[in-house]
């Protein structure tokens, strides 16, 4: 039997902190809302989580805070089956996101905190666990030094790098070098250079409700998205980019990685929640047949 792949995730772990209420506040005023709930977040952590559901070995590498946070944080990705070995506890406050919900719309604050001490030299500290996995997933929640890092490894010794630009910013062409796919939604595909033909090459786009396109040599590729009740699209990209990696670190062709992320996502849409929602392997394999 193949031996299990090992997915390896450098990025962000926060807390979402998450108030209800009818009404948004403005500056200086004082409202009652009408709930309030923490859920575990971080599109690193999240991204962790689809992969790690899927029943791939997935080992993710970052920080959290020596706080209340930090520690549920850790226990809940190791109830989730995430190796957190390479976690460090570090003196600051968890990354927390403030999110406050009022009807469809929200707004969002982040905090990065222990984010931010994912820096270049802390990824070195980790070489071997990158250079020994089967694929590498990115995000842009922490310092870009630590991206480029990790990607610069992971090519140095042949594992491949899902780079998902969220949120965006200007990429190093050295980064964009060591990348093997970059998965950005159409918002984010709209910020980049639109000149740079090797980097479109890269590109899987995901269209939400549209499922993704890429091209494949000047052929444009459509890979339509499954038709299911949507009732809370948080989280979708996170679980296509877990489903994706997966599908690829288990031998699959990009298009077949491609449906299964469009799977695992769809499925993720149909339920509440971004990690809640998240489906599991034989979740996603009923859906399919
Ligand atoms: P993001 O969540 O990062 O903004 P998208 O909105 O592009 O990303 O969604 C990512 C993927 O999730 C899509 O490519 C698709 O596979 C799936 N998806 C999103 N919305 C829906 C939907 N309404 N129905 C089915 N699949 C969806």
């Amino acid at each position: 039997m193949d031996k299990n792949p090992v997915i390896t995730v450098v990025g962000s772990i926060n807390m979402d902190l998450v108030t209800l209420t009818d009404k948004v506040p403005q500056m200086g005023e004082t409202l009652m809302g009408t709930k309030f709930q923490t859920n575990p977040g971080g599109k690193g952590a999240n991204q962790a989580v689809a992969a790690a559901r899927l029943g791939v070995h997935v080992k993710m590498i970052g920080c959290v805070g020596k706080d209340q946070f930090g520690t549920e944080l850790l226990h809940h990705l190791q109830n989730q089956g995430i190796d957190t070995a390479h976690v460090e506890q570090v003196e600051d406050r968890t990354g927390i996101a403030t999110i406050i919900v009022s009807g469809q719309d929200n707004s969002i604050i982040v905090v990065p905190g222990a984010n931010d001490h994912v820096t270049g030299d802390f990824v070195e500290t980790r070489r071997d666990i990158i250079a020994q996995s089967d694929l590498l997933l990115l995000q842009l929640e922490i310092p870009l030094e630590a991206v480029r890092k990790a990607a610069q490894i992971a090519k140095e010794n042949g594992v491949k790098v899902i780079l998902n630009p969220a949120p965006i910013r200007d990429l190093p062409g050295e980064l964009l070098e060591n990348i093997e796919y970059l998965t950005p939604n159409e918002h984010e595909y709209r910020l980049l250079p639109s000149h740079n033909e090797e980097l479109h090459k890269k590109v899987i786009l995901t269209k939400g409700r549209e499922g993704v396109s890429y091209y494949e040599g000047n052929q444009l590729v459509n890979i339509p998205a499954f038709n299911v009740s949507a009732i809370d699209t948080t989280g979708a990209g996170d679980s296509f980019n877990g489903g994706f990696a997966v599908g690829l670190s288990k031998g699959l062709s990009l298009k077949e990685a491609c449906q299964y992320g469009n799977a695992v996502a769809a499925l993720s849409t149909t339920r509440l929640g971004a990690q809640t929602g998240m489906p599991t392997a034989n979740e996603v394999e009923a859906f399919l047949k």
